[in-house]
């Protein structure tokens, strides 16, 4: 028997800004726009992406996931059905433990 041909879809892999680990859940941590041509962006794994983003941005970069993602639309459980999701959750997760480590103390 011959094995049927799978064509995997390539997951956009990106090199952490930070520790420079090779991932396939990049975090989005800044776009860079020229005042000509087309900017670019840095990119973070989901470790990394913490340190750089404020529990607001992390939030919106979820929301702005949610908006334009098919599976996060079609799903009420969008941690479980889409990766992408689960990476943002996690990511804002650990900037609002952060942010509650500092001054601000959390809801009694
Ligand atoms: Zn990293
Ligand atoms: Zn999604």
């Amino acid at each position: 028997m011959s094995e049927p041909i799978h064509s995997t879809p390539r997951q956009p892999v990106r090199m952490c800004a930070t520790c420079e680990v090779i991932t396939d859940q990049p975090v989005l941590i800044r776009s860079i726009e020229q005042g000509s041509g087309p900017g670019w962006s840095l990119y973070a794994c989901a470790d990394c992406a913490p340190t750089y983003l404020t529990t607001a941005e992390a939030f919106q970069l979820l929301m702005d996931h949610v908006g334009v993602c098919r599976i996060c639309m079609e799903t009420d459980q969008p941690t479980e059905a889409c990766t992408t999701a689960r990476t943002l959750i996690r990511v804002h997760r650990s900037c609002y433990r952060n942010d509650a480590q500092g001054p601000v103390s959390p809801k009694a």
